[in-house]
């Protein structure tokens, strides 16, 4: 049975991630900035709060933010950073802590991330050493935050040795997706985000793929069918984040397809102009299962299914696809090295024996992906 079987079919949506003493809800559905100050003054009475949000998601909707968290007397301080993975740096990880204390900030206190994959990652960074750890809430804004990042605790930023490197596990206390807020996302943004969704099926839940291929233009249209993938995609993310919070097993299956990402976002320099994550995602999900393939483990159906239905969606799905190219195979391993996936000098993946047939790979030959990665380039 899917995941997506068990789901009620009508809002509201909540799903629990169960985390033995540390147990959150996600609350899912269109109503959810307009139900932000009621549920966060019920986790956190007489607090106050600072709101860490991007200028393009405060200029959008932060000031209904602020209404609705004043309605129920939480007073809030608004620390506003530049949009974009460049703000998951050193300096603004030190700016974020310094305005959070000038904003007096307690341990009794809230930070509330507002935005992004980007803003969730940096200030729930700075919330788990604030006073040596404060409180805070996801209100996660892009669908990629919403389906993966505001969800399992990992919150950090980058260095010049790579992604992410810099960071703690630090659960939120509560996660608010309000899908409505996925309207004045952009559509390059939205599909990016889609590329995360898509992984869930493709991780073990074949049923779930199905249900995208059919539905995806649904989900990005906004109603019933987006609320389904937003909350799909969270109970699956929540189950595993409850097995294995802290991926020493089953959670590093959520890296399938992010080895490669991580590395093409790396040779791209960050750059969104050239590759946002989630495209960098979804060209990964597809050299997973055709790297799987070529190692005589999936079927080449299935590679075709996933690398077909990307391009429906209008993600990318070949290294040809990165704009300005993406350096030489010898390049693109070297930067995988690099990635904190890999254990000593062994390339650790995600394959798949088919859709929705993922398992961990660990000591996956270097030579292997690099003669994969030399045919891919040829096309
Ligand atoms: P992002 O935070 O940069 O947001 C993408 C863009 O969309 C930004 O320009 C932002 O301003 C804009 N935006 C966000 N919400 C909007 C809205 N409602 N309306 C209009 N514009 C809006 O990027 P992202 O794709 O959300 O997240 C990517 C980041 O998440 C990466 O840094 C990645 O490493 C991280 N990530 C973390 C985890 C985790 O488990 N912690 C998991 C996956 C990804």
């Amino acid at each position: 049975m899917s995941i997506a079987d068990l789901l009620p079919a009508e809002a509201p949506l909540v799903v629990p991630v169960a985390l033995e003493g540390r147990r959150y809800d996600i609350h899912i559905g269109r109503d959810g900035l307009g139900r932000a100050g009621a549920l966060i003054a019920g986790i956190a009475p007489g607090a106050r709060a600072a709101i860490v949000t991007d200028e393009t998601v405060a200029g959008l909707h932060a000031a209904r933010l602020e209404a609705g968290l004043a309605q129920y007397g939480i007073a809030a301080t608004r620390i506003t950073i530049p949009p974009g993975e460049a703000s998951k740096s050193y300096a603004r990880f030190a700016e974020v802590c310094d305005a959070l204390l000038a904003a007096k900030i307690e341990r009794s206190d809230l930070v509330i991330a507002f935005g992004g994959g980007v803003v969730g990652d940096l200030a729930g960074f700075a919330a788990s050493v604030l006073r040596r750890g404060v409180r805070f809430v996801q209100l996660p804004t892009s669908l990629l935050a919403q389906v993966d990042s505001s969800v399992g605790g990992k919150t950090g930023i980058n260095s010049s040795h790579g992604k992410n490197l810099i960071g703690a596990f630090h659960q939120p206390s509560l996660v608010i997706a309000d899908t409505a807020l996925l309207d004045t996302l952009s559509e390059r943004e939205f599909k990016a985000g889609y590329a995360e969704v898509v992984k869930y099926g493709l991780i073990d839940d074949p049923a779930f793929f199905d249900w995208c291929e059919a539905n995806w233009h649904r989900v990005i249209a906004g109603g019933p069918e987006r609320d389904h993938a937003v909350a799909v995609s969270c109970r699956a993310k929540a189950a595993i984040v409850a097995r294995d919070e802290r991926e020493e097993g089953d959670r590093a299956l959520l890296n399938l397809g992010h080895t490669f990402a991580h590395a093409l976002e790396r040779l791209t320099g960050y750059d969104s102009a050239r590759l946002v994550h989630g495209e960098a995602v979804a060209i990964g999900l597809a050299l997973a299962f055709r790297f799987s393939q070529r190692l005589g483990l999936c079927p080449g159906q299935d590679a075709l299914r996933v690398a077909r239905h990307l391009d429906h969606v209008g993600l990318p799905s070949r290294l040809q696809q990165v704009p300005g190219g993406t350096g030489s195979a010898q390049e693109i391993v070297a930067a995988m090295a690099q990635d904190k996936k890999v254990k000593r000098g062994a390339l650790t993946f995600i394959l798949a024996r088919g859709i929705g047939q993922s398992f961990i790979a660990p000591g996956v030959a270097a030579d292997d992906v690099l003669a994969f990665v030399t045919d891919e380039l040829k096309g």
